[in-house]
């Protein structure tokens, strides 16, 4: 694949937590980066990208909608390599499961790779999807279990447990994998897992709240355990998944399986005087961690940063944003 300086790469979604730390990352490597928003003119959205190193030579932004027919023609037409992040997070309870989460994940998908289809300069398209994609088919997580890429979400599992979220990525990424193989379309699937780190944005998204919360008064931690990893390796995943020839398939992302009482006990060991829950939301047993295969990401040459690691650079960045003050 071509790489740096010159290559003109799309981005879909460029608003985002983590399309914003790609688009930096791109931009310091020289790329031509046609960002896509829903609202150009947005500058609370907006401002962050263009005072990034490069943006004023090397950084456009297209007006895009995930559920407007041939909204991405245009800005993908001309484009080397495609990186679609662009699917919403939902931050709390979700009315209309369909409107809101499933309909822009799985059409857009399809929208995107409609274009891509449609662009003969188009070499590779990099899909954000999920570890959500992965984790939820009935078969059970306990310590010794280790979870790979062969592992794929089932959709009805999911709707039993209203897991609406999981619902659209794997749907998204299910169709993506139909269209691109009929397509002809040399496609990637980055899966990465919770993302925490540093944040460009002006405003919160879904994942970064979770420690926010955390570190800003709440009486309980949830009784969930989760995958965790940095946006920064995420978005250097997107570009190695991009850059290197062989690169292939599906690449889960994660760190580490860690339960919210160990978040809780990082987040005290680093910073012994603030007040953290120290309470479970319930009393049942602790959800199980499970552990998860990092053979395909080394692979790309990715080296995790360190959960501790991870979680000082996302209050200190909370700070340094004023998002809390201690
Ligand atoms: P984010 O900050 O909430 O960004 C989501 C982006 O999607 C925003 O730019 C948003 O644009 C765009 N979007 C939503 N609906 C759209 C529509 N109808 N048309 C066009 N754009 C639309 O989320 P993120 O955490 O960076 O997530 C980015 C990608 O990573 C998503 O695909 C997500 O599923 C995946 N992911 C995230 C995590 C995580 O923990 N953060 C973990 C695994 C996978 P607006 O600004 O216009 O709303």
């Amino acid at each position: 694949m071509s790489s740096g300086a010159g290559t003109v790469v799309c981005v879909t979604g460029a608003t985002g937590y983590i399309a914003s730390c790609l688009i930096n990352f791109l931009l310091l490597r020289r790329y031509t980066v046609r960002a896509t928003v829903r609202d150009p003119n947005n500058l609370k959205k907006v401002q962050h990208l263009l005072k990034l190193d490069g943006a004023n030579e090397r950084l456009q932004l297209y007006k895009a909608d995930l559920l407007l027919e041939g909204s991405f023609d245009s800005v993908i037409h001309g484009c080397h390599g495609v990186f679609h992040t662009a699917s919403p997070v939902p931050a709390s309870n979700v009315q209309d499961p369909q409107a809101e989460l499933i309909d822009p994940a799985l059409k857009g998908t399809l929208n995107v790779l409609k274009s891509c289809a449609k662009s003969p300069s188009v070499k590779r398209v990099v899909l954000t999807s999920s570890m959500c994609a992965v984790l939820y088919n009935g078969r059970p997580h306990s310590p010794e279990v280790v979870v790979d890429e062969t592992w794929f979400s089932d959709t009805e599992f999911c709707r039993e447990l209203k897991y609406f979220y999981s619902i659209s990525k794997t749907l998204a990424e299910d169709a993506a994998w139909k269209f691109a193989k009929e397509n002809d379309i040399d496609m990637v699937s980055i899966n990465p897992t919770m993302v925490e780190g540093p944040f460009l944005q002006s405003e919160l998204n879904t994942s970064v709240y979770r420690i926010l919360s955390l570190v800003n008064g709440a009486q309980t931690f949830p009784n969930a355990s989760s995958g965790w990893v940095n946006v920064k390796d995420v978005a250097e995943a997107h570009i190695k998944a991009y850059e290197i020839p062989s690169a292939s398939g599906r690449y889960c992302l994660v760190e580490r399986v860690a339960h919210y009482a160990e978040i809780v006990k990082i987040l005290r060991d680093l910073y012994p005087t603030i007040q953290l829950p120290d309470k479970c939301a319930d009393d049942k047993p602790y959800m199980p961690i499970y552990q998860v295969s990092k053979e395909k990401a080394k692979s790309l040459g990715i080296e995790f940063t360190p959960l501790e690691v991870t979680l000082k650079e996302t209050v200190e960045c909370l700070k340094e944003k004023n998002f809390i003050s201690f």
